[in-house]
């Protein structure tokens, strides 16, 4: 009997909505499901304190168009539940809540709606009478409808009017409506005209800049998390993993005027290294801190958990002040979570395993940062060239830079009568340098090519290529004139040629590089086939790019060279990547011929062993002092 009386009094109180804010009733009354959670009792925002603006939204009749534009892992997902749970037990109204298809929808019904629901009493008790009102994907609350909308499901479409839809992951959402000539967004606004209070929520990671997200983001007043360092008394800043990506997006901070958007950063042991240089993992996790950006202190993980929560200082600012009423939207990158896995630590090791890989780093800046990946139209570009010729030693076509030669290649691209060559020296140390390329009109030419020497570095030795490769792909239409020069002609004139093939793993190759034997005219010729994506991007992103191995260029590298070497590009398509041509017919040979070059570190492991390069080079040595 007491204990009735204790809940009629409770219910009393919290019918009384200005009384408690949303995260306060959130806070009291709302509990996370056992298997979600360890810790029995209601639910806590207290290290995740960003979430309280945004519960506020629920009641807040100032908000209408809302956009979370948020990093992973940080219980945005949880966060809308509790917001809508509110308003179903203080003040209720139809909702609407959006999933790309049915699938899904439902078992994100069954699941963690179900679970939320089922761990609050005080939402429990609003459940529809009779089992009969409600159906996984329409649930009667006891004064309200909670509907799921799935692309497809067209009952969906014409059924009763809501007050709070929301979108959850709408780049995703947006995509599956696509498909079937559908717009989440739009549904969400015809559904929503007829309230007057109606409030729409777009809630997700941000995936390409014109996908919903973060066109949500940019059309509100771009609210990002500011807080306080520990250790000084200087401004507000927001917590980046690197303020540099941001530049783009937000003002850069002046200290004069004190506008536009001050950023810490995360900063790591540049040392923290194996022997190998490889990066130490575990180290560059320990040694990860937050960089204060006024005072440079370094702060742990346990100084951001402190900084971040409200009682500190912690509050959301808008950095547009030209937004439209009614609009707020947030960004709040991953670092700012409390969950496990978005430590300083784990952020920097993520950036680091995923920075030279375009995927991965694509889901970085989306997952990590909360921005959205630009797509980059080039891959390599002149300067980047320009680079590469800047950090390799200073030499001259024609010369060999290096005295410890292992050997010297040539690579062959055929292309409608025209032979595109290219001549690289590999030494002992594994380092290359690019010797000399040029075209040739004809087969005799280039078996001239083929013979002629170069003198190695200081040691007056006259070497000419050992490896002789020439491309028999599909794009020559000659692999017929190919094959016989290769078995004929070039074999006669003492300097046999390799036919070689670029591949994909689609087509059955299951190596870098791989021989297979081909019938020619009665005749066995060996192939080597390739895979033209990997050697593209060794050689796009990890020689050109990141310049992380000794590739190297003269200092007259023309103009022709610079051109056919910025010719590809990848670019970003909805299933992930592909590479393209500027041009069309493509004018990326010596770009083949670059690519065919980086078969030679796997042809000569095979033959050689781990250390070919050294093994060679030593021999070659002892040569020139007998
Ligand atoms: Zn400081």
């Amino acid at each position: 009997m007491l204990l009735d009386l204790f809940a009629v009094g409770k219910e009393i109180l919290y019918s009384i909505p200005e009384k408690l804010t949303v995260s306060e009733f959130v806070e009291r009354e709302i509990h996370l499901p056992s298997r979600v959670s360890f810790d029995p009792g209601p639910i806590s925002f207290r290290d995740a304190s960003y979430v309280y603006e945004c519960l506020e939204d629920f009641e807040d009749t100032g908000a209408k168009d809302i956009c979370n534009c948020f990093g992973s892992q940080v219980f945005k997902t949880a966060m809308m539940l509790c917001g809508l749970m509110e308003r179903i037990a203080r003040n209720p109204i139809n909702i609407g809540w959006v999933m790309g298809n049915e699938q899904l929808a439902e078992s994100f019904s069954k699941t963690k709606w179900k679970d939320m629901v089922d761990a609050s009493p005080a939402i429990l008790k609003h459940r529809g009478s009779s089992k009969g009102d409600t159906t996984i994907l329409e649930q009667a609350f006891d004064r309200c409808f909670f509907t799921f909308l799935a692309s497809g499901a067209s009952k969906n479409l014409k059924g009763r009017s809501i007050g709070i839809i929301v979108i959850d992951e709408p780049d995703d959402v947006e995509e599956e409506y696509a498909k079937r000539g559908e717009s989440a967004i739009g549904l969400a606004e015809a559904r929503t005209k007829s309230f007057p209070d109606a409030k729409r929520f777009l809630n997700g990671t941000p995936t390409l800049p014109g996908a919903p997200v973060w066109q949500g983001f940019l059309l509100g007043d771009r609210r990002l998390r500011y807080v306080t360092c520990p250790h000084c008394t200087g401004p507000r800043f927001v917590l980046e993993f690197d303020p540099q990506y941001i530049r783009e997006w937000f003002p850069v901070y002046d200290p004069a005027t004190g506008k536009g958007v001050l950023a810490a950063k995360v900063v790591w042991d540049q040392d923290a290294r194996k022997e190998d240089g490889d990066w130490n993992w575990d180290k560059v996790e320990d040694s990860a801190r937050i960089e204060c950006p006024n005072c440079k202190a370094k702060l742990t993980e346990h100084d951001k958990r402190m900084m971040c929560r409200k009682e500190n200082g912690a509050v959301w600012r808008p950095t547009n002040t030209d937004a439209p009423r009614g609009y707020r939207s947030r960004r709040l990158p991953a670092i700012y979570s409390p969950h496990e896995s978005t430590t300083i630590g784990k952020t920097a090791v993520k950036f680091l395993k995923s920075k030279d890989k375009p995927g991965a780093l694509r889901n970085f800046i989306n997952e990590e940062l909360a921005l959205p990946y630009q797509q980059r139209a080039t891959v390599t570009t002149v300067s980047d060239i320009k680079a590469v010729v800047k950090s390799s030693p200073a030499y001259l076509r024609g010369e060999v830079p290096k005295d410890d030669i292992a050997l010297l290649s040539l690579t062959v691209d055929v292309n409608q009568g025209l032979f595109h060559w290219l001549i690289r020296a590999w030494f002992g140390d594994k380092a290359n340098a690019l010797v000399d390329y040029g075209p040739v009109l004809s087969w005799a030419s280039l078996i001239e090519v083929a013979k002629t020497k170069y003198t190695v570095g200081k040691t007056g030795l006259m070497l000419s290529p050992m490896f002789r490769i020439i491309d028999s792909g599909w794009r020559t239409k000659q692999e017929s004139g190919v094959y016989d020069f290769c078995l004929n002609e070039s074999a006669k004139a003492g300097v046999p040629f390799i036919p070689v093939k670029g591949a994909t793993r689609t087509q059955g190759l299951k190596h870098t590089v791989e021989d297979s034997i081909v019938d020619w005219k009665g005749r066995n010729v060996q192939l080597t086939r390739f895979d033209e994506p990997v050697l593209k991007y060794d050689l796009y992103f990890s020689r050109i790019k990141s310049r992380d191995s000794k590739w190297w260029l003269p200092t007259n590298t023309g103009k022709d060279y610079e051109e056919q070497l910025t010719e590809e590009y990848l670019k970003d398509t909805k299933d992930g990547q592909e590479w393209g041509c500027k041009s069309s017919p493509p004018n990326n040979h010596l770009g083949d011929c670059e690519k065919m070059q980086l078969i030679i570190p796997s042809l000569l492991e095979e033959l050689q062993g781990v250390d070919a390069f050294g093994i060679l080079a030593k021999r070659i040595a002892a040569k020139v002092q007998a």
